[in-house]
């Protein structure tokens, strides 16, 4: 299993890589590495180990919506919370992005800007309302999610455009009404000509660890063959190989040792082969780097925003900003400021720079003086076992 488990991931960054060198279209405002000066080092500071918060949210509703006192307070978020989350994002330089941007490593966003991942579980019409108009065009509530981050984005083009959609298909973003079911296929196609991605809740929103093997295996699987259907498999909107598990129930590998391998090594269904490439959890906090010795990809802790759990995390960016990811424009380049900030100090896994054939480049964040750089022969040194466990066990 150990052995299967090395060739899966090398063949996953192999195959990751591949498609990032192949795809990659040219960063908007970014210039490459190369050349940059002390300046531009301070200037945009670059941090390719930084967390990447993903933040997770529910229901958008208005300020005097009834909110279900039983359920946790990240089930609601009113229009008005969610448009100073956004402002307070902006004025912090984050930029959003979608979760195969995540789980690629592969950032197309400006020079100094920090991405961020809007999640939104569950597929509802608070999500994503509209009806149709006379001339076939969609006309969006301005007040669901969609319409919210659309008006947004109209007045601040830079903070960027996109979130990822966890979605239970049957949901058809009108649940619990199911009073536009019809719109479906129109308003999935709209998000994914507008840079806004479709992710996989599962068909059925079950408990995966409550379920038998097999329906662990369909329900897993359904929205990816559903969306490869719908628009491809390479659809750079497709993310439906990055699961949002329901309830935020993970099997254990104590007792569901079976699970835990399919979710991390792939599986086949009915003559399909599914491979995740991320698993997202319910809580844990921002996201790690893969180049953090902390990265799991099937284990990605999320912020569920809330009041106090935002709040908290605004703390965490005002008194260490150096934490966040930033990128330095270079597919060929892992940038970092050295020393660390105090929050990912003794993180840097330099076996996975190296074994993916990349060079690790350092300056110092205080002065931008940049150190000699460390050039690794490429693709000289496969992954040892203990390397590749410590990316599927840990989190
Ligand atoms: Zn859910």
């Amino acid at each position: 299993m150990g052995i299967r488990r090395v060739i899966h991931v090398v063949t996953m960054v192999a195959v990751t890589l591949a498609l990032v060198l192949t795809t990659a279209i040219p960063f908007a405002s970014a210039k490459p590495h190369a050349g940059m000066s002390a300046e531009e080092y301070l200037r945009y500071r670059p941090n390719e180990l930084g967390f990447v918060p993903v933040l997770m949210y529910h229901n958008i509703v208005a300020e005097d919506a009834y909110q279900d006192p039983r359920v946790d307070p990240f089930m609601y978020r009113t229009y008005d919370q969610f448009w100073n989350d956004m402002l307070w994002l902006y004025e912090h330089d984050f930029y959003l992005v979608g979760m195969n941007q995540v789980v690629s490593g592969t950032y197309d966003i400006p020079l100094g800007k920090h991405p961020i991942v809007f999640t939104f579980d569950d597929g509802s019409s608070l999500h994503f309302s509209a009806q149709l108009g006379d001339d076939g065009e969609l006309i969006i509530d301005p007040n669901c999610a969609v319409g919210l981050m659309e008006r947004f984005y109209e007045q601040y083009p830079d903070f960027g455009r996109g979130a990822h959609f966890g979605l239970v298909p049957w949901h058809k973003f009108s649940w619990p009404q199911f009073e536009e079911d019809d719109l479906f296929e129109t308003k999935v196609q709209w998000l994914i000509d507008h840079n806004y991605e479709i992710g996989n809740h599962t068909l059925t929103h079950d408990d995966l660890t409550a379920i038998d093997l097999d329906e662990f295996a369909r329900t897993i699987s359904g929205p990816a063959i559903w969306a490869d259907e719908f628009m491809g498999a390479d659809h750079p909107m497709n993310a439906t190989r990055v699961l949002t598990l329901p309830f935020g129930m993970y099997p254990t590998e104590e007792d569901q040792p079976e699970r835990v391998d399919m979710l991390a090594n792939g599986f086949d269904y009915d003559g399909y082969h599914m491979q995740l490439t991320g698993v997202l959890r319910l809580n844990g906090g921002s996201t790690r780097s893969m180049w953090s010795t902390n990265w799991n990809p099937f284990a990605l802790p999320r912020i569920p925003v809330q009041d106090d759990v935002f709040d908290e995390f605004k703390s965490v960016v005002l008194e260490d900003p150096g934490r966040y990811y930033a990128t330095d424009g270079d597919p060929e380049t892992v940038t970092i400021p050295w020393p660390l900030s105090e929050g990912l100090t003794g993180t840097l896994n330099r076996d996975a720079i190296r074994d993916a054939g990349l060079d690790l480049v350092k300056y110092d964040p205080r002065d931008g003086h940049i150190y000699k750089p460390d050039r690794h022969h490429k693709m000289t040194r496969q992954p040892s076992s203990l390397d590749v466990r410590r990316y599927v066990h840990d989190c």
